[in-house]
């Protein structure tokens, strides 16, 4: 009989005493199911105890222990234990977070055996008449021509040709004109030496590589453009060569699909997994899987996946590591990029951050030695140069449907040079507003502290934060005025407005509406790769990390309203987008121009991007941030509270406040209702604490958690958030 601590998904901050009858050898990591309350839960052994605060006779034992998968790690237990410790929050919901849902089941997983097939054209099937012309049905052709344009094809390569291509590839087996081959006779990953690197690729490739087997943080600060890819896929290659496993994490989904090609395409022989949220369960799990078995060698995936176990973990790449999406906004708030920092560092392996546009946080660590900075500074491709930023002064130039004239015989040239456009508006829908005309009413969200999105082609009002839906009506509700009308433009009215300019152009919106079913947003990159869109309109989806050859003009509408927003973040995050959105054109030997629609043109932010002077305003943005002493020069945390009653959520920050040990180095700030303060039904609002010292603040906030804890909380959902990025 041993004593087992187990950590469970219960929002309580311990660990759970039970027994476990018979010896055990590496027990700890291992998921176990146990009785709690009424049901049997799942979770994992963190500690064998020599004794119990409970009574022997009242413990419980544990009903199962799970062999069906290799135990966490010792290295996996202690990053997801710094994380619980580092964000506060309960060591039993970091731990069982990780897992794929399948692997939280009660019921034993049952894993299917997952092993690749490979096939091969023989001399024989070379000889015979194999061109596809030769052959009759579309799924014969397709198979005979993957398999001449590659050495080797696998069997999901064949699954996704359609139904029949398994039969059709054993007919080719019996004809003996494809042969399977055994796994050992692949050849294994060399280094290409396609594209040859540019000067400035190699010194970055030859700085990384002779430390590539020991920590460093490496921020990769190239211009949009630079060929930070490349640099990814070399370093990458170096691992396979030494058998070790690289951890890929990137944004969004929406950049998936690209990123993925390009790796599947230079590693055909790999094993890469995708570990995303929109897979489905058993896709995850299986990856999963294969990542913690060591067999998966490129790990690519959105921010969750960095806790995902890889035992041999050689490489860290974080690609546009100032994204906001890589901070969880919920629940356990972490930011995976810090989190793969830390590994990083745990494992003596070297992380990478890529970003044309670093965050201040990491721009500051890398100018003070603790990160180190690589830089590319001109565009990979030859003849491929950074576009042309200028502002058109909407104060002085007509303006019709939100497209200034100047905008207009811009698109107007690029469509009869076939090149294509991008009109970049970061708002969906027709309309921000809908507004009365005579008494000034606007449509709000009941449950939010927001307006409704005019949604003109389903006659509806549509909250994008809680995703409440009403249909438009006929009249205002305040006065009974008739006169009410969208206001402000979105992504629908710019298309629908383009359409009507350019009735003979093919045009694409690419937002959040329009790709929401699965697997869409695949077709639409092909699309557009194909020369079958002329003019793009959408938001930033579209700013990330796309490689558009053929696009020439990126017209902005609508950036200025960032520039006075609240948020001390807002000017970093606006230059960032709009560095990206412009770095889209000009990308081969194609000009770029890139034109921005303002009533501001003098504004520093769009003078830095004129010159493409990230470093002049990143300088400017860093002295702003030390005079009002934010972040990076000092540490925040925020207390979150919610509640139906914004008076419940201030009361409870109110006694938490009073609970607080003062702390030198620590400053407590009121209580505030939160920026956005009603947020589907609930009422929130915050408490900010902040240091100069990160370690001071940690050690404050443990302190504080704990009290907290031990607070009537009745009505009230509350959370530490650690290195907030929104108030
Ligand atoms: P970034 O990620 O820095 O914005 P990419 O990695 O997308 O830039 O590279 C931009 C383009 O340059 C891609 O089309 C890529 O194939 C190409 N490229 C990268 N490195 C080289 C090179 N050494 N020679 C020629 N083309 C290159
Ligand atoms: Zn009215
Ligand atoms: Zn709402």
């Amino acid at each position: 009989m041993h004593i087992i601590r187990v950590a469970l998904d219960i929002p309580i901050d311990t660990l759970f005493d039970y027994l476990l009858p018979g010896a055990s050898t590496q027990i700890i990591g291992t998921r176990v199911q146990v009785p709690f309350g009424k049901k049997l839960v799942v979770g994992v052994v963190i500690e064998i105890a020599a004794n119990s605060s409970v009574p022997l006779s009242k413990l419980k034992a544990a009903t199962h222990v799970f062999s069906d998968i290799p135990p966490l790690s010792i290295a996996s237990l202690d990053l997801l234990r710094f994380c619980s410790n580092y964000y506060h929050r309960p060591l039993g919901e970091v731990v069982m977070s990780i897992f794929p849902s399948r692997l939280r089941n009660v019921k034993p997983f049952i894993q299917k055996p997952n092993t690749i097939s490979w096939f091969r054209l023989t001399n024989a099937g070379r000889i015979a008449n194999t061109s596809p012309a030769a052959i009759r049905g579309i799924i014969r052709c397709r198979l005979l021509t993957l398999l001449n344009k590659s050495d080797v094809i696998k069997d999901s390569e064949v699954k996704k040709l359609g139904l029949n291509a398994f039969k059709i590839l054993e007919e080719f087996i019996t004809l003996g004109w494809v042969e399977k081959i055994p796994n050992i006779l692949i050849s294994p990953v060399t280094i290409s030496l396609e594209p040859t690197l540019t000067l400035e690729q190699e010194l970055v490739f030859n700085t990384v590589s002779a430390e590539i087997n020991r920590f460093n943080t490496w921020l990769l600060h190239g211009i949009t453009g630079s060929g930070k890819t490349e640099i990814y896929l070399r370093l990458i290659s170096l691992q396979l060569l030494q058998g070790k496993q690289t951890l890929v994490l990137i944004p969004e989904i929406s950049l998936t699909p690209q990123l993925e090609g390009i790796f599947r395409k230079r590693f055909p022989t790999s094993i890469l997994i995708n570990l995303h949220s929109r897979l489905n369960a058993s896709e995850r799990t299986n990856g999963w899987l294969q990542a913690q078995e060591g067999k998966a060698e490129i790990i690519l995936g959105t921010r969750l996946a960095v806790f995902t176990p890889l035992p041999k973990l050689g490489l860290i790449i974080v690609d546009e590591e100032q994204d906001s999406s890589f901070k969880q906004q919920d629940g356990l708030c972490y930011s995976a990029r810090d989190m793969a920092i830390f590994r990083a560092k745990y494992t003596n392996v070297p992380i990478i951050l890529g970003s044309a546009t670093p965050s201040l946080e990491s721009y500051y660590n890398a100018i003070n030695g603790r990160y180190r900075m690589l830089r590319l500074s001109s565009r990979a491709v030859t003849n491929a140069a950074l576009p042309t930023v200028r502002c058109i002064d909407i104060r002085t130039i007509k303006v019709k449907e939100g497209l200034s004239e100047t905008l207009i015989t811009s698109l107007e040239k690029c469509l009869s040079l076939k090149q294509q456009s991008l009109v970049f508006i970061n708002r969906r829908g027709y309309a921000p507003v809908l507004m009365c005309k005579s008494c000034a009413w606007m449509a709000t969200c009941q449950r939010c502290t927001s307006r409704l999105v005019v949604h003109l082609r389903e006659k509806k009002l549509r909250c994008h934060y809680c995703g409440h839906e009403e249909l438009i009506g006929h009249a205002c509700p305040k006065c009974g005025d008739q006169d009410i009308a969208p206001f402000g433009y979105g992504t629908q009215r710019v298309e629908t407005a383009l359409t009507e300019f350019f009735p003979n152009a093919r045009i694409l919106r690419i937002d959040h509406d329009s790709t929401r079913k699965k697997n869409i947003w695949g077709g639409m990159l092909k699309d557009i790769q194909e020369q079958r869109v002329d003019i793009l309109v959408g938001t930033q989806i579209l700013a990330k990390g796309h490689d558009f050859p053929n696009l020439a003009l990126v017209g902005i509408l609508n950036s200025d309203a960032s520039l006075y927003s609240t948020s001390f973040r807002a000017a970093e995050h606006l230059f960032a987008q709009l560095i990206q959105v412009a770095g889209r054109a000009g990308r081969s030997d194609i000009a770029g121009e890139v034109l921005i629609q303002t009533r501001f043109p003098d504004h520093p932010l769009y003078c830095a991007l004129h010159q493409n002077n990230y470093d002049s305003l990143t300088k400017i943005l860093l002295s702003e941030r030390e005079m009002a002493c934010f972040p990076p020069f000092t540490y925040q945390a925020l207390l979150r509270a919610e509640a139906t009653q914004i008076s419940t959520a201030l009361d409870f920050l109110k006694n938490a406040a009073a609970t607080a040990i003062p702390f030198k180095y620590v400053e407590i700030f009121d209580p505030v209702p939160a920026q956005m303060t009603r947020f589907k039904g609930m009422e929130r609002a915050h408490l900010l604490t902040q240091s100069t010292s990160r370690k001071k603040l940690q050690e404050f906030l443990a302190l504080w958690y704990k009290k907290i804890q031990m607070l009537p909380a009745r009505n009230v959902r509350w959370l530490i958030d650690v290195d907030p990025l929104e108030f």
